[in-house]
């Protein structure tokens, strides 16, 4: 069993904030910033692939629900940033999908690296070009 599954069925310690029948959502134990919030579901999947539609609009629902609280909280909540690493290459060190919702306050020190050649301008063609690839493949998977 995975380490999130070993926490869905209690045989792991988590400091939960919110639990429902679908997802539970306990403090990251190696926080960007206190609040650091996994919004996980109950059952072992891998990729946002692998949830049906529904379970990942869950997620994302109850994502929003800790952003509110965690600007209602004492917690220092400037604003939120929402994540989640879909894959190996994306950052996922567990294989067990989850939405990460962290405060972000001015000066905390947290940026994603962008490389230097990258978020360069392309071309309009260039951009229709790869508009039509995604758009091909969203036939497939809508
Ligand atoms: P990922 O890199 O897969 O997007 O995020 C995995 C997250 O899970 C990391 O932020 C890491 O600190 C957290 N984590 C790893 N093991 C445990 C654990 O046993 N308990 C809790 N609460 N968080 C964990
Ligand atoms: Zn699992």
């Amino acid at each position: 069993m995975c380490i999130f599954c070993r926490i869905v069925s209690g045989e792991l310690p988590a400091s939960v904030v919110y639990e429902d029948d679908q997802v539970i959502a306990f403090l990251d134990i190696q926080p960007i910033n206190p609040g650091h919030v996994l919004v996980v579901p109950k059952y072992h999947a891998q990729s946002m692939e692998d949830l049906p539609e529904e379970d990942a609009a869950h997620m994302m629902r109850v994502g929003q629900i800790i952003d509110k609280a965690l600007r209602k909280s004492d917690l220092r909540c400037e604003g939120v940033n929402m994540f989640i690493a879909d894959g190996r290459v994306a950052g996922q060190d567990v294989d067990h999908i989850h939405l990460h919702v962290f405060p972000r306050f001015k000066g905390d020190g947290f940026e994603l690296k962008v490389p230097s050649d990258a978020r360069k301008t392309p071309g309009r063609e260039q951009l229709d070009e790869t508009a039509g690839k995604l758009k091909r493949a969203l036939q497939v998977v809508t």
